[in-house]
C-alpha cells in the first residue's frame, strides 16, 4: 500500500518535506524553516540513497535549503524548473553566508546538486522508476509548480507547494488541470484567512504612492527580494509611468532571472517594459541621488531583517513627507512587524516615525477561497487530502473546511511532523 511520510511542514510553515513511498521513494520538497532565534531546522531524515527521486517545487529555501544536504552522501535525481534552480542558487549563497556554522552542507554540494539535477518544463511527463512527474504552473513565484505524481503501482497524488490562484501583474494564476486525483498534498499558509480582492489593494497601494510623490516625498518599499520586488515595479511602472522607481539589494539579480526566463511570466512584453523604466541602484552615488528627490526605492529585505531596506529606513523615517509601504509578509517577530505595531525600530536607532507607514496584502499565497477551489476542482476523485504547510490554526481550519465543504467518506488530516498515512 502506498504511504506519505510527512518530515517537515507538519503544522508549520516551513521545511517542507513529504516522503512518498510505493515500490520505491519519491521525496517533495526538502526544505528549511527557523526557530525564534532565526536558526535553521531541518526535516526528519531520510537515506538519500534509497530514494528514486527528488522533486522540488519552487526556489524558496522553505522547500529547498536542506535538499543539498542529500547530496553529501548521496546522488539522487532530482526534479525541477529551471528558473527553480537559478534562483535557489542566490537565495542558498546568501543563507549561508548567514547561517554557514549551523548547517552541515557547502555551497559544494548545492553544485552537486545541479549536476544532478534534469529539469522540467510545465505539462511534459517524466517516468522514473516507474513514478510519473508532471509539473504545473502553482503561481506563486517564478517557475513554482505544483508536481502531479502516480507511484509505480497507479496511486495519483498531486502537491500544491506553494500555490496563488489569482493571476496577477507577473505570473498566471495556478493551471487546475483536470487530472484524476486520488491524493491530494495542499498547502495552508493562509488557510483560515481571505485575502481582500487584489484590485482593491493596488488600487489603494498606487494611490498612496501618487499623493506620497506628488507631496515632494521619497516612498521606500522593503520587499522580499523573489516574486514581491517584480510584481511592485511591474505595477508601479504602468500605473505611474512618470515616477522613478529605483530598485536595491538582492532583488536586482533577481529582476535579472525573471527576464532570462520570461517565458514563465504572464506577460513578457509587460515586464520588460516594465524593467526599462527601472533603474538598478549599483553604488553610493546612486543611493544618494535616488534619496534626493521624489521617487519610489524597492529594497531587500522585505521585512527589514537587513540589507539596503534598513539603510534607507534611517534615511527616511524621520520625514512626514516620506513614506514606509510594507508589502510582504511581517513574520510576528520580524523588524517590519514591530515598527508597524511600535512606530519605532530602537535596535537600529530608528527612535521616531513620520514618514507614513503601512502594509499591504500583495500575498503570493491563495486564501482559504483559493484553497477551498482547489479541493473542490478534485473532488470528484479524491479520496485523501493532505493539509500541510501552516500552523496549528490555519492547517487544522483549513481541514475542517474541507471536511464541511466536500464532504463524503473523504479522509482529510492536518499531520505533524513524523506522521505516516496510508494512501488507499
Ligand atoms: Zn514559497
Ligand atoms: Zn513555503
Amino acid at each position: 500500500m502506498p504511504s506519505l511520510r510527512v518530515l517537515g511542514g507538519g503544522r508549520e510553515v516551513g521545511r517542507a518535506a513529504l516522503l512518498v513511498e510505493d515500490r520505491g521513494k519519491a521525496l517533495l520538497d526538502y526544505g528549511v524553516n527557523f526557530d525564534e532565534k532565526d536558526r535553521p531546522q531541518i526535516p526528519l531524515h531520510v537515506r538519500p540513497v534509497e530514494l528514486n527521486l527528488v522533486a522540488i517545487s519552487h526556489a524558496h529555501l522553505d522547500h529547498i535549503g536542506a535538499a543539498p544536504l542529500l547530496y553529501i552522501t548521496g546522488r539522487p535525481r532530482i526534479f525541477t524548473t529551471r528558473p527553480t534552480l537559478e534562483i535557489a542558487r542566490l537565495l542558498v549563497l546568501d543563507f549561508l553566508k548567514l547561517n554557514s556554522a549551523y548547517i552541515d552542507y557547502e555551497y559544494s554540494e548545492f553544485v552537486k546538486m545541479s549536476e544532478n539535477a534534469q529539469f522540467v518544463d510545465y505539462g511534459s511527463e517524466v517516468e522514473v522508476d516507474g513514478f510519473k512527474l508532471i509539473f504545473m504552473n502553482a503561481g506563486h513565484i517564478l517557475g513554482s509548480s505544483m508536481i502531479y505524481l502516480e507511484t509505480p503501482s497507479g496511486h495519483r497524488i498531486l502537491y500544491t507547494g506553494d500555490v496563488n490562484t489569482i493571476q496577477t501583474w507577473t505570473l498566471s494564476g495556478a493551471e487546475l488541470w483536470p487530472l484524476k486525483v486520488d491524493t491530494l498534498i495542499i498547502e495552508s499558509t493562509y488557510g483560515s484567512r481571505i485575502h481582500p480582492p487584489r484590485y482593491r489593494v493596488e488600487k489603494r497601494f498606487v494611490s498612496v504612492v501618487e499623493e506620497v510623490i506628488s507631496g515632494g516625498g521619497v516612498v521606500l518599499i522593503p520587499s522580499f527580494s523573489v516574486g514581491r520586488s517584480q510584481e511592485v515595479l511591474t505595477i508601479l511602472a504602468n500605473e505611474l509611468p512618470y515616477v522613478d522607481i529605483y530598485v536595491d539589494g538582492m532583488a536586482r539579480d533577481i529582476c535579472g532571472i525573471y527576464l532570462q526566463y520570461q517565458k514563465y511570466l504572464r506577460d513578457p512584453t509587460l515586464y520588460t517594459r516594465a524593467l526599462e523604466r527601472v533603474t538598478f541602484i549599483k553604488n553610493a552615488r546612486d543611493r544618494k541621488k535616488a534619496l534626493s528627490k521624489p521617487g519610489v526605492i524597492i529594497a531587500t529585505a522585505g521585512m527589514l531583517k537587513g540589507g539596503p531596506s534598513l539603510q534607507y529606513l534611517k534615511k527616511l523615517a524621520d520625514d512626514p513627507k516620506n513614506a514606509v509601504l510594507l508589502v510582504s509578509y511581517q513574520a510576528p517577530n520580524s523588524p517590519g512587524h514591530k515598527l508597524l505595531e511600535e512606530g519605532k525600530l530602537e535596535e537600529v536607532e530608528v527612535y521616531f516615525t513620520k514618514a507614513r507607514l503601512e502594509w499591504f496584502d500583495f500575498s503570493s499565497h491563495a486564501g482559504k477561497d483559493g484553497l477551498l477551489d482547489i479541493a473542490k476542482s478534485y473532488s470528484h476523485t479524491v479520496r485523501n487530502i493532505v493539509v500541510i504547510h501552516g500552523d496549528e490554526e490555519s492547517a487544522t481550519g483549513l481541514a475542517e473546511a474541507i471536511k464541511n465543504t466536500i464532504g463524503g467518506d473523504l479522509n482529510v488530516v492536518a499531520p505533524v511532523n513524523g506522521d505516516s498515512i496510508t494512501l488507499d
